[in-house]
């Protein structure tokens, strides 16, 4: 099978939201009257980002995925992707699962696949997201006030828990382990979320590299400080499988790691300003997505995690960074 027919078969398909999908030298979109493009672009690399040997379908969901996250951050609804695939061989069984598994997730958020490029290579994956948002409502990392709130979306440290088990370095129930692994294979994107969030949130972000880590970046690009009570924040936004393990056995310094600076989550962590806490419940209970309050924003400058006694805790977890690992 050839590079054409390989499209043809696997990725073209009909387009309702493009004026101009797969098949020409670019594809066609128009942004709708008063609205704004916005536009991100994630890759996916083989022996970085995800094993050899991961189920394909898990692969497309969460190429995409990790991609529309980008969009929920944003408070963008997604519209269209381009998908750059580079493959080491031709495998139909392969890219069949794969392009189910992207088509799944795409078609439940209405996101139509418009164009790409295809090579010869070692295993790549980079998706381009394009989503639309109200001129102007976009929202910012820029955008945190001194006394907002500090919320993250459902649950951190799953999927970096996970890892710690696939890599060996401890041992999970399987139970635990299964879960866990379905987090960190098929994340969950925070559209309906990011969108509801629009008006109300000052300032967010998804949360890819671990949390601290992440809200540092809101932090700097709002010039503000944060407060943080480290075993508050620990017990809300620890999920149940990661609490039940860490309660069976293993140290509360890994489960501080998971859920603090863990990585690969896809919740959003965003601020709001103590009189939208209503309307910050109302788009969870709209979005169907549970948020939980972790802290404040403060007008010192810096990242401060307490202890019990309101004391700082020294920060000894580190979040992702490719250079640095
Ligand atoms: P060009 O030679 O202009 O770069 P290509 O021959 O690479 O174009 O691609 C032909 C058409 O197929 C284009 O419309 C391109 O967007 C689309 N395409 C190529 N690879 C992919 C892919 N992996 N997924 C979706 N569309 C693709
Ligand atoms: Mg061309």
């Amino acid at each position: 099978m050839g590079e054409f027919d390989l499209i043809a078969k696997y990725f073209k398909r009909p387009v309702h939201r493009a004026a101009l999908g797969i098949g020409d030298d670019c594809a066609l979109l128009a942004p709708a009257p008063g609205m704004q493009l916005a536009i991100s672009c994630d890759m996916l690399v083989q022996g970085r980002h995800f094993f050899a040997d991961v189920d394909p379908h898990a692969l497309g969901h969460k190429a995409l995925a990790v991609n529309l996250s980008d969009l929920a951050a944003s408070g963008a609804a997604p519209r269209a992707f381009t998908l750059a695939l580079a493959l080491p061989q031709v495998e139909e069984a392969w890219l069949q699962r794969f392009a189910q598994g992207l088509f799944a997730l795409a078609d439940a958020h209405g996101c139509e696949l418009i164009g790409g490029d295809t090579t010869q290579g070692p295993l790549n994956i980079c998706i381009t997201v394009f989503g639309d948002v109200p001129a102007g409502q976009a929202l910012l990392r820029s955008g945190a006030q001194a006394g907002d709130d500090i919320y993250v979306s459902g649950n951190l440290g799953d999927a970096r828990l996970a890892l710690e088990a696939l890599l060996g370095h401890i041992t999970l129930p399987a139970q635990a382990l299964a879960a866990t692994r379905e987090r960190l294979e098929r994340p969950t994107p925070r559209v309906a979320l990011g969108t509801a969030l629009r008006g109300i949130a000052n300032s967010a972000l998804d949360v890819s590299d671990g949390l601290l880590g992440d809200l540092s970046h809101i932090l700097q690009a709002s010039q503000v400080g944060a407060e943080i009570h480290l075993e508050e924040a620990t017990k809300l936004i620890a999920s149940s499988a990661l609490w039940e393990s860490a309660v069976s056995g293993f140290d509360q310094n890994l489960l501080q790691q998971c859920t603090l600076a863990g990585g690969d989550d896809y919740e959003l962590c965003f601020t709001a300003a103590v009189s939208k806490r209503a309307a910050v419940q109302a788009a969870s209970a709209t979005a169907q997505t549970p948020v939980h309050r972790i802290g404040r924003i403060t007008a010192a400058p810096g990242l401060r995690v307490l202890d019990a006694q309101g004391q700082p805790v020294a920060q000894r977890w580190r979040s992702f960074d490719h250079f640095k690992f």
